[in-house]
């Protein structure tokens, strides 16, 4: 019957939210390899971003680390030349001032020489609020778990689609992302979401956050309405550019 169909189809997101409040959900990495197709290669346009928009706040504009400190405390110690960041294995860093839903802009190019595989190749990770992850990865023509690809929104959600470029090219992320909402006894009362184009192409479609991911489970840990967004450092050398955010 039409309004039963009706109710299940919108009785989804509630059990999910219920089975996030209730407790863990188990992440899943790689359960849909060999069930699903992998997400289609999709050759993005050529965009060329420009300069931020004039209400934006700038989080690097090529000069130094001054937004930012190191997770190790202390001032951030990636490498700064010629306009661009680099990833220098000393520790993820973080911007000082914290941020709550935001529209983020990040561009990131992983090493042009290539090495490793799987998450070992080019991986970094844009950090929404600290915790929630869109996966920074080589994925041109890089085997890995789906939900662990560039695009994704790690261990939750696989990428639409593959917009990857070649390795050594720049990319960019364009994310929209509104923050989970907690009431004051640390119960989840608004799960978060987060959409993002990948090259201008759509990657993850207003998604619902499942959680914070720890030890292979997903669950919402309570914390602050705003809170510093991070870069990881994954042992590869990854760059980053012309980042900006504004606040929703
Ligand atoms: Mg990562």
């Amino acid at each position: 019957m039409k309004k039963s169909f009706f109710f299940r189809r919108h009785a989804i997101l509630p059990v999910l939210l219920a089975i996030g409040l209730a407790g863990l959900v188990v992440s899943s990495f790689g359960a849909d390899e060999g069930v699903k197709p992998p997400p289609a290669n999709v050759e993005p346009k050529v965009i060329d971003p420009g300069p931020p928009p004039s209400d934006a706040i700038v989080l690097f504009d090529g000069k130094d680390l001054e937004a930012w400190e190191s997770d190790k405390n202390g001032p951030a110690k990636w490498n700064v030349k010629d306009g661009v960041m680099t990833v220098t294995h000393t520790g993820y860093i973080h911007t000082k001032q914290a941020f709550g839903s935001c529209q983020l802009h990040v561009e990131w190019a992983t090493p042009i020489d290539v090495s490793g595989e799987g998450q070992g190749r080019g991986n970094s990770g844009v950090f929404l609020q600290s915790r929630y992850e869109i996966q920074v990865l080589d994925s041109y023509n890089n085997k890995t778990y789906f939900n662990g690809q560039a695009g994704a929104l790690y261990g939750q959600y696989a990428p639409l689609v593959n917009a990857s470029r070649k390795p050594g090219e720049w990319q960019v992320y364009d994310i929209i992302y509104h923050a989970p909402e907690f009431g004051l006894d640390g119960s989840l009362k608004k799960a978060g979401t987060v959409t993002v184009l990948q090259n201008g192409v759509l990657v993850q479609d207003h998604v619902t956050i499942l959680g914070t991911l720890k030890g292979g489970s997903l669950k919402y840990e309570p914390h602050a309405a705003k809170e510093p967004l991070s870069l990881q450092d994954h042992g590869n050398p990854v760059r980053y550019r012309n980042i900006w955010i504004r606040e929703l």
